[in-house]
C-alpha cells in the first residue's frame, strides 16, 4: 500500500473524531445533560414527552418573535422553561430575564427548580460563578455567568426592573396569575428589552389560563394557535383530544338524591370511530402525536395543551377533578388549570331581570329545614357594615338575609356597628320546624387599611368571625390552605377573583337548570341587592385584567359579602373534609341537647359552645363525641384548631 492510500485510511478512520460534535436542537441538547431534579426519578437522566420537545425547539424558529405556551397545569411546564433556559445559558452568551408571578414564586422556582439542576449538572454548573468570587452577586434577583451574562429574576408585578436591561431571552411564567401593575404590560415592556437581538430574541410567554380577556388567551389568539393531534390507535384518525370525549361517554349515578358523575366510568373515546383508549392506548397515541397550527402564518409560536395529554396524569384523575368541580362550582378551574381553556360560558353576563327568577319567601323567620348550618359574609365601609347571611343545606345554598348595620365611624373599634352585627349573627337562628341552625363561620372584611385593627379587634371578640384579605392576585385559590398570621392576628386571605368566578358559576348554572345545588334568594333582600350581585365583570385593562364595576353601576357590597359567605361555607367543608355526615350529625346534636329555657343565658354563642361539652347530668350521643374528639384543638398545636370547637 502506498503512503497515500495509507495516510487515507488514517484520515479516513479519524476523521469523526476530528468532525465537530452535531449541533443538537435545544431539546436533544436537555435530554444529554440535564437530570430529573426531584420526584422517584431523580437523578436519572431527563426524558422529555414528545410535546416538551416539539415546545422547547421552537426557540429555533427564526421567523418567529415569541412563543407562547397556554397550557393546564402538570403537563412538565418546569422542564420545558428550564430547558430554554439552560440551552440559553449555555449557548446564547446574552443575558436572560425570568419573570415569574410575584416574588414568592420567584424565590420557590429559584431555590426549588433552578439551583438543584445547576448542582447537579456539571455542564451548567461550570457556567456559574464560584459563591466565592467577590466579584460576582448572585442572590434571589441575579445569578451572573463566568462568560459575564446575568440571569436576571424578576417579579411580572415589578415589570419596571426590566427598564435599563438588554436581554436576548426572556421568560415570562403565570402571566395570568400577576395583579394590575402600575408599571405597564409586562410582556409588552419585556419584548421592547429584547428589541435589540431581533430575531435571535427569545421570548417565552406562558400561563394557565383564566379568562378569555386574560393575557395568556389574548397572545395565543394571535399566535399560529398549535394544536396537539395524536392518531386513534383504533382507526389511526389525527385528532385533538377534547374533554367531551370522556364527558359524554362518562355515566352519573345517584349518591344522596344528587347526580354525579361515575368517575369509574370515565374513559377517552374516538372522535372518530368512538372506541375507547387504554391508558396505554393514551400514552402511546400522546407519543406519536405532533403539533398542528391553524393559524400558520402568524409571527408568534401558540401552543395550546391540556392535562388529557399528559403522561403524568389519567383520565379518571381528571374525571375526579372534573367531578369535584361540577359539585363545588368551580368548573371554571377545572377548564382553566386541568384542560388548559378558557370557561366563559358560565361566565357570561348575567341579566340581573333573570335573578328574579331566584327569589323565593326563605328569609332568617323562615328558615328551611334543610339548612344544616349558616355562614356569614360582612364588609366594612366608612359608615356602615354589611352582611349577608348564607343557609347551607346538601342540596341548596340560601342567601336568607342582606341587612347593613350603621355608625357614623365604622373605622373606630368601638363602633356599636360591630356589636349589633356580632348580637345579630348569635341570634337563635332556627328552621321553620323550630331546629336550631348553628353559625359555623363568618368572615369581615379587613381590608380597608384605616380599618384594619378595628375589625381585627372585634374579630377576637367572637371565635366564629374572621378577619379576611383578599388577595390580588387573580388565580388565588379560593380560601387559603391555612389561615396567615400578622403580629399574631389570624387572617385568611381569600381569592376573590377566583370567588366571583364561582358566584357567577352557582349563578348562571341555576338560571339554566344545570345547577347541582339550588341557590334561592330571600325576598327581603334590598332592592338593589341583584344589581349589586352583578354589578362586576372582568375587563380587560391597558396593564391587564381586573374586576371593575359594569357602567352605571356604583356599589358591589352584595356581591363581596355573597363571595366571603361563600368562602365561610368552603372553609366550613374544608373543616370537615367535605362529609356533610358530620354537619347533619351536628345539627342534630345541638337540637338533641336544648338547654332549659331558664338557662340560656344571652350570649347564644357560649350556650352552644356549653352544650358541646358533655354535660355530666346527660348521655351525649355517641356521634358528637367523634365530632368533638376530631375537632378538638390539641394541646400541642393550639393554633391550628377547628372550626366547630374553636373558642
Ligand atoms: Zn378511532
Amino acid at each position: 500500500m502506498k503512503n497515500i492510500e495509507k495516510l487515507k485510511n488514517i484520515y479516513v478512520k479519524a476523521s469523526e473524531f476530528m468532525r465537530p460534535p452535531p449541533i443538537l436542537k435545544a431539546s436533544a441538547w436537555c435530554e444529554t445533560i440535564l437530570k430529573v431534579t426531584d420526584g422517584p426519578l431523580s437523578g436519572q437522566p431527563l426524558k422529555l414527552f414528545s410535546f416538551q420537545k416539539e415546545m422547547i425547539d421552537a426557540i429555533h424558529e427564526e421567523d418567529k418573535k415569541a412563543i407562547v405556551f397556554k397550557t393546564s397545569a402538570q403537563l412538565g411546564k418546569t422542564q420545558i422553561l428550564n430547558g430554554i433556559l439552560f440551552y440559553q445559558m449555555k449557548h446564547s452568551g446574552n443575558n436572560i430575564g425570568v419573570l415569574q408571578s410575584n416574588v414568592r414564586e420567584l424565590g420557590m422556582w429559584i431555590s426549588g427548580k433552578v439551583k438543584p439542576a445547576l448542582e447537579q449538572t456539571p455542564v451548567l454548573a461550570e457556567l456559574v460563578t464560584d459563591k466565592s468570587d467577590k466579584n460576582a452577586v448572585n442572590n434571589q434577583s441575579q445569578i451572573q455567568l463566568r462568560s459575564g451574562q446575568f440571569i436576571y429574576c424578576m417579579s411580572l408585578t415589578s415589570p419596571s426592573h426590566l427598564r435599563g436591561k438588554t436581554l436576548q431571552t426572556i421568560l415570562l411564567d403565570e402571566v395570568d396569575a400577576a395583579q394590575e401593575s402600575e408599571e405597564g404590560d409586562p410582556i409588552l415592556l419585556a419584548t421592547q428589552r429584547a428589541t435589540t437581538f431581533g430575531d435571535e430574541a427569545i421570548i417565552c410567554v406562558s400561563s394557565t389560563p383564566t379568562t378569555k380577556h386574560g393575557a395568556i388567551n389574548k397572545q395565543f389568539e394571535q399566535s399560529d394557535q398549535r394544536y396537539f393531534y395524536v392518531p386513534c390507535p383504533h382507526c389511526n384518525h389525527s385528532q385533538i383530544m377534547k374533554w367531551d370525549q370522556v364527558l359524554k361517554n362518562m355515566e352519573w349515578k345517584v349518591v344522596q338524591g344528587k347526580k354525579i358523575p361515575d368517575v369509574d366510568t370515565a374513559k377517552y373515546c374516538c372522535v372518530e370511530c368512538g372506541e375507547q383508549w387504554s391508558e396505554g392506548d393514551r400514552i402511546r397515541a400522546v407519543s406519536k402525536g405532533k403539533f398542528i397550527a391553524h393559524n400558520p402564518g402568524s409571527p408568534i409560536a401558540g401552543f395550546q395543551l391540556s392535562r388529557l395529554y399528559s403522561p403524568l396524569a389519567n383520565i379518571r384523575q381528571i374525571a375526579m377533578d372534573y367531578s369535584e368541580a361540577y359539585q363545588s362550582f368551580s368548573l371554571a378551574t377545572f377548564y382553566n388549570t386541568s384542560l388548559g381553556e378558557t370557561f366563559d360560558d358560565l361566565n357570561a353576563d348575567i341579566d340581573v331581570s333573570d335573578l328574579e327568577k331566584l327569589t323565593s319567601p326563605v328569609s332568617v323567620n323562615n328558615i328551611p329545614d334543610d339548612v344544616l348550618f349558616l355562614v356569614a359574609g360582612a364588609d366594612q365601609q366608612k359608615d356602615r357594615l354589611e352582611n349577608l347571611l348564607l343557609g347551607v343545606g346538601e342540596k341548596a345554598l340560601y342567601i336568607l338575609d342582606h341587612r347593613s348595620f350603621f355608625d357614623f365611624d365604622c373605622e373606630r373599634a368601638d363602633s356599636k356597628a360591630y356589636t349589633e352585627m356580632i348580637n345579630f349573627l348569635k341570634s337563635d337562628f332556627r328552621t321553620v320546624s323550630g331546629k336550631k341552625v348553628p353559625i359555623l363561620f363568618a368572615n369581615l372584611d379587613s381590608g380597608n387599611g384605616r380599618a384594619t385593627q378595628a375589625v381585627y379587634r372585634n374579630c377576637n371578640r367572637w371565635n366564629k368571625l374572621h378577619a379576611i384579605k383578599g388577595s390580588s392576585s387573580l388565580n388565588a385559590p379560593t380560601i387559603p390552605i391555612q389561615p396567615t398570621r400578622t403580629g399574631g392576628q389570624e387572617l385568611y386571605v381569600l381569592g376573590v377573583s377566583q370567588l366571583k368566578f364561582k358566584a357567577q358559576e352557582i349563578i348562571n348554572r341555576n338560571l339554566n337548570g344545570s345547577a347541582p345545588m339550588k341557590l334561592e334568594i330571600s325576598n327581603t333582600v334590598p332592592d338593589d341587592f341583584f344589581e349589586q350581585l352583578t354589578a362586576e365583570e372582568m375587563k380587560r385593562t391597558a396593564t391587564g385584567i381586573k374586576w371593575v364595576l359594569k357602567k352605571g353601576q356604583e356599589r358591589n357590597e352584595a356581591s363581596d359579602c355573597f363571595n366571603y359567605a361563600l368562602a365561610g361555607m368552603e372553609l366550613v367543608l374544608k373543616g370537615v373534609k367535605s362529609n356533610w355526615g358530620r354537619l347533619r350529625t351536628y345539627k342534630q346534636k345541638i337540637n338533641a341537647d336544648v338547654l332549659p329555657e331558664v338557662e340560656t343565658p344571652p350570649e347564644r354563642d357560649t350556650a352552644t359552645q356549653e352544650q358541646l361539652k358533655p354535660i355530666a347530668t346527660k348521655q351525649p350521643p355517641e356521634p358528637t363525641r367523634n365530632i368533638l374528639k376530631a375537632d378538638r384543638p390539641s394541646a400541642r398545636r393550639p393554633q391550628k384548631t377547628g372550626w366547630i370547637t374553636r373558642r
